[in-house]
């Protein structure tokens, strides 16, 4: 993305306000009507929470939480869960934004939100989550459901946090309301291939950018960071797919060997140690370190805000595909773009987990369950079908496919917005 030079000193490290960036920039771009403009600058609707929670020692502890719904001119909100200290408004008032980006490139019917409780759910029992999870769960019903705003896992969420949410707004129901949450455990309504799908549909866009630049992605080296879980699944089918990943890190430190991890071994001995830190025989290197590796395929599977000006022009990589939601910069975007990397914008490369929460809700709403095949395969359809769009619009009008994604993504949300209308 073409960032101004006087504009940049405005450009701080806060991701809403580099949210609101990236969107005047490909406002700029495509000549979006002013009134739009002015229309997705704003979330609709902010909820925060503050809520008690017993603590396994007696004390009660009071925790704050947000819903926010920036669009839902396309369809219900949607968009996950995010647990983590360092949670802030403004992060998941872009978050949000970035789902109904999100939603619309891979075109399926849904506005975007995203939810976030600051809490340190590593330094907390089982019991503690599970009661967090169901005051917050409770806190937030009055704007969630399957027609409204379904949320799904993110940081240091999961299926089991899914579940406690699925039961704590169907006990206030009476009955079963499996489609308010999406990311379930299989056996109460979750569908198949959904944990793997943001991975997975990952390296679906990897390989149709592979395929794009004429090369294959046997023996060529991918760095992962973050192993959580987009960034270890992908790890391990990039390697089923015959890359060499060199190097993975989680937020206890890096791994680095240049022959190539044993991703298998890796997987045991992070769910044995919960790190990835000091496994055998590898190199340890930080995180900052890991970015800048010589290698073909980064894929940034953590938090923002890591690919940055300080560190742009140091990236080795040929293809930066971003498992993680908003790990990049504008500024270092458009280095990047100078310097001939072709990155893989998070509302296109993580879409994938999404579109697989969009099949389990469709599922939930008809109870007719699909097998892991037909799920992968219609994945691999709508990531393919969201890739060759955005290339196409990036071929156009010359630009990288972050900007063309969100002119397709913007596009789409306007048109919806013009479609329907103002109300009254
Ligand atoms: N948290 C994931 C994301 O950022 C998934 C959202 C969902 O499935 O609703 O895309």
């Amino acid at each position: 993305m073409k960032v101004a030079q006087k504009e940049e000193s405005k450009i701080s490290n806060n991701i809403w306000e580099v949210a609101l960036e990236q969107l005047s920039l490909v406002a700029k771009k495509m000549n979006l009507d002013k009134n739009i403009h002015e229309i997705l600058k704003s979330p609709k609707r902010i909820l925060e929470v503050s809520f008690p929670v017993k603590m396994d020692n007696g004390t009660i502890k009071v925790f704050t939480g947000y819903r926010v719904q920036h669009n839902t001119a396309r369809g219900p909100a949607k968009g996950g869960i995010r647990y983590h200290p360092d949670v802030t408004l403004d992060e998941v008032k872009a978050l949000a934004m970035w789902m109904t980006w999100k939603c619309a490139v891979v075109a399926i019917p849904y506005g975007g939100a995203k939810g976030g409780v600051i809490c340190n759910p590593k330094e907390m029992s089982l019991g503690e989550l599970e009661r967090l999870t169901r005051r917050y769960a409770s806190e937030i019903s009055i704007i969630i459901g399957p027609e409204r705003d379904i949320p799904a896992p993110d940081v240091y969420t999961n299926p089991q946090v899914m579940a406690w949410i699925m039961d704590t707004y169907s006990m206030n129901k009476g009955y079963s309301v499996p489609g308010v949450v999406t990311g379930k455990p299989i056996s109460i309504g979750g569908s198949e291939g959904r944990n793997e799908a943001t991975a997975r549909g990952c390296v679906y866009i990897i390989e149709e950018a592979v395929k794009n630049l004429k090369i294959s992605l046997k023996g060529v080296k991918a760095v992962v960071q973050g192993f959580g879980n987009a960034g270890s699944i992908a790890a391990d089918l990039l390697e089923k797919e015959g890359c060499r990943v060199i190097a993975v890190s989680d937020s206890k430190g890096g791994i680095y060997d240049e022959n190539g991890l044993d991703i298998s071994k890796l997987l045991n001995y992070k769910k044995e140690t919960g790190t990835v830190a000091g496994y055998n025989q590898s190199k340890k290197i930080t995180n900052e370190e890991l970015l800048e590796l010589p290698c073909d395929i980064l894929v940034p599977a953590a938090l923002e805000n890591v690919i940055t000006k300080k560190n742009a022009n140091h990236i080795k990589a040929k293809i930066i595909a971003e498992a993680a939601n908003g790990p990049t910069t504008p500024e270092a975007d458009e280095m990047l773009f100078k310097n001939k990397v072709m990155i893989l914008p998070d509302i296109l490369a993580n879409a994938g987990g999404v579109t697989v929460s969009y099949f389990e809700w469709i599922q939930d709403l008809q109870a007719n369950f699909w097998n892991e095949e037909q799920v992968n395969n219609k994945l691999k359809e709508i990531m393919t079908k969201a890739f060759r769009s955005v290339l196409e619009i990036s071929q156009k009008y010359k630009c990288d496919m972050r900007t063309a994604a969100y002119i397709l993504a913007v596009g789409r949300v306007a048109e919806a917005i013009n479609l329907r209308g103002i109300f009254p």
